[in-house]
């Protein structure tokens, strides 16, 4: 099983890549939302999360990964992926912060804009929430705000994560709404690119 997963994740990565590679092009003076929300799921349903529930959530973390990496354009490269209630892909963001110079373009902020977007509604119930890097306590805060039902994240944030390493919003008592944590999925990929992000910028 665990083989299968990781050539899972690998096509699913290639896929992510040259999907972000022909709609994120390198000279792209900026991205917008709309380009990044535009997107829906790729043909064979490896992206789907149901049955499957953790190889879907692991390709998803794959897309997510692959599709921050993909952009290339200085930001810190973080993917996330909404599942909509039928597991379908219903928005998927990438870290914007620098390229928009805007300090909430966080890759779970647009995503969770663009799957709000597409159903027409702030509640996301039903949905689950897949990014490559634990969220931070801005995104961790909206997540609950938009009634996530599920949160599953790749690397562990020793110095900003607010779902387990510096606070843990989703679980705590006084938060209004308590989504399904799951960290550390594929956390050494999802690690290792950010890894070679910031060895690549010194
Ligand atoms: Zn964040």
């Amino acid at each position: 099983m665990a083989g299968s997963m990781d050539a899972q994740w690998e096509d699913a990565m290639a896929e992510a890549l040259a999907l972000a590679r022909t709609l994120l092009p390198d000279a792209a003076p900026q991205v917008s939302q709309p380009q990044v929300s535009g997107l829906t799921a790729a043909p064979g349903g490896a992206d789907r999360l149901g049955e499957n529930g953790e190889l879907g959530a692991g390709c998803g973390l794959g897309q997510a990964n692959g599709f921050g990496a993909g952009h290339g354009l200085g930001d810190v490269p973080v993917g996330a992926v909404v599942f909509g209630p039928d597991g379908l892909i219903i928005g998927r963001g990438i870290n914007q912060r620098e390229t928009l110079a805007d300090p909430v373009a966080h890759a779970e902020i647009v995503a969770l804009r663009a799957a709000s977007s597409k159903l027409g509604r702030w509640r996301l119930d039903g949905c689950s929430l897949v990014v490559t890097l634990e969220p931070c306590a801005m995104c961790a805060g909206a997540l609950i705000a938009a009634r996530i039902d599920r949160l599953i994240f790749g690397a562990w944030d020793a110095k900003a994560g607010a779902c387990g390493s510096v606070w843990d919003l989703p679980r705590d008592r006084a938060s209004p709404h308590h989504p399904e944590v799951t960290g550390g999925v594929m956390a050494q990929a999802c690690g290792a690119l950010l890894t070679e992000f910031f060895a690549s910028r010194r």
